[in-house]
């Protein structure tokens, strides 16, 4: 790396940080991306990613290599979880990619994330560094100062603080703390030889019912199967909520102990060793200062239900790049207009996706009534439920 030249500096390696600095090496500036961890990595669970992702991993140069190991879904399943019956689904084939201008791809996690982690280490203008846990960032006279717990200092150009839902960098801007949502996760993938009884092992499937849902798809090539048990703990209180005393297994199957023969066996493939509370966060109206922005979970973390957060992620860093495209040297005007575009963006999906919480776990028959009578008068190439999110087309200025 050319020392002369102060680098950008991004706060983490997650899928975000990692694009960012991709992005930042197109406008050939230098960037070291400072990682809490031992080493870079994610965890072994699975990942959709729809076309407002894709189109950023095209961009950055990535997407012959995800192609190699991804899974191409032919469509989005709706089912409800007690009766076994298909609600509604979305044809994510050639209509999809022709709608959008990329595909709807689900993989693993670690696969993306070595996907990029890769490309970084290719780039001459991007260094990666492991055993840094920020926790101090201070900017003074034109230069930004960010403080490892063990003591190092990294000088920068500029930060980004990718630094995930519980993020120090966000702190520089709101005393929020994540909401949680009373739901919890427990996911893994496991190999396919072991998936012993389903409908199209391709497609991706969400099963949905009264404060619960399953999703299920492929991912690595078809190897693995991933699956995602979520559900509402009634035994969470503000008391216990840092414990592991709500949410747990025993918990998931007595939840998911009326639902269909195909999810019951889900719950009894699915790894119980460790658990994910759901958090977000409300939107913030400034994650900007000088020469200081935030980026994916940082800035906007959001439930999943929509699977959308890293989508986001990438979105942010496509948008970030050409806005260092477009301002040259001045990065302070560049951080405002990326978070000009992207605060009221990335709002919208986190609200959306609290709201998409509450009509999958309706607990009315009402609202049960409503929703299905909506989802099964719908056709599989009725995109306008997704348009907004997968479609999102803001015109990038190119290099
Ligand atoms: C169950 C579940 C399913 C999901 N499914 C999807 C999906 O299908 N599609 C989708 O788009 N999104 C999905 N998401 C959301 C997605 O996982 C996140 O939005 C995304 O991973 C955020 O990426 P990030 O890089 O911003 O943050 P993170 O992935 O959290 O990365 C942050 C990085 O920063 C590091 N770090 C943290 N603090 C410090 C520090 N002080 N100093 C240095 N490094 C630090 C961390 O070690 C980590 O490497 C899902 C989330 C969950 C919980």
């Amino acid at each position: 790396m050319n020392t002369e030249k102060k680098p950008f500096i991004v706060i983490g390696g997650g899928i975000g940080g990692l694009a960012t600095a991709l992005g930042i090496a197109e406008t050939k500036q230098y960037v070291k991306v400072l990682e809490q961890a031992p080493e870079f990595g994610e965890i072994g669970a699975g990942i959709q990613l729809a076309a407002n992702a894709t189109n950023v991993l095209q961009r950055l140069g990535v997407m012959d290599k995800i192609n190699e190991i991804a899974v191409f879904p032919k469509r989005l399943v709706l089912m409800d979880a007690f009766s076994g019956k298909e609600l509604s689904a979305l044809d994510l084939g050639d209509v999809y990619k022709e709608r959008y201008g990329a595909p709807y791809v689900v993989l693993h996690r670690s696969d993306l994330h070595r996907v990029l982690a890769e490309a970084c280490e290719s780039s001459p203008y991007i260094e990666l560094v492991t055993n840094q846990t920020i926790i101090e960032t201070v900017e003074n006279e034109g230069q930004v100062t960010v403080t490892s717990a063990n003591g190092d200092q990294h000088i920068g150009t500029a930060v980004i603080g990718a630094d995930g839902l519980w993020s120090n960098a966000r702190k520089l801007f709101v005393e929020d703390q994540p909401v949680c949502s009373q739901y919890v996760a427990y996911r893994g993938a496991l190999p396919m030889e072991e998936v012993t009884s389903h409908g199209d092992l391709d497609d991706v499937y969400m099963w949905i019912g009264p404060n619960l849902h399953l999703v299920q798809y492929p991912v690595r090539r078809g190897e693995l199967y991933n699956q995602v048990v979520v559900f509402k703990s009634s035994q969470y209180t503000e008391e216990n909520e840092k414990t592991d005393q709500w949410g747990t297994p025993e918990e998931m199957d007595r939840v998911f102990a009326g639902t269909c023969e195909l999810v019951q066996n889900a719950i009894s493939f699915i790894q119980r060793q460790r658990r994910w509370p759901m958090y977000d966060r409300l939107p913030i109206n400034n994650w900007t200062k000088g020469r200081i922005t935030l980026t994916g979970d940082a800035a906007h973390p959001m439930l999943q239900y929509l699977a959308q957060g890293a989508c986001q992620a990438l979105e942010d860093a496509a948008y970030l790049t050409d806005m260092l495209h477009k301002n040259g040297n001045n990065v302070e005007q560049a951080f405002l207009e990326y978070q000009e575009e992207r605060i009221p963006r990335t709002a919208n999906v986190q609200t959306s996706a609290r709201m998409w919480g509450e009509i999958i776990h309706n607990t009315t028959d009402a609202g049960i009534l409503l929703r299905d009578t909506i989802l099964l008068n719908r056709t599989d190439k009725d995109f306008k439920f997704v348009d907004d999110f997968h479609g999102y087309n803001k015109t990038f200025v190119k290099a």
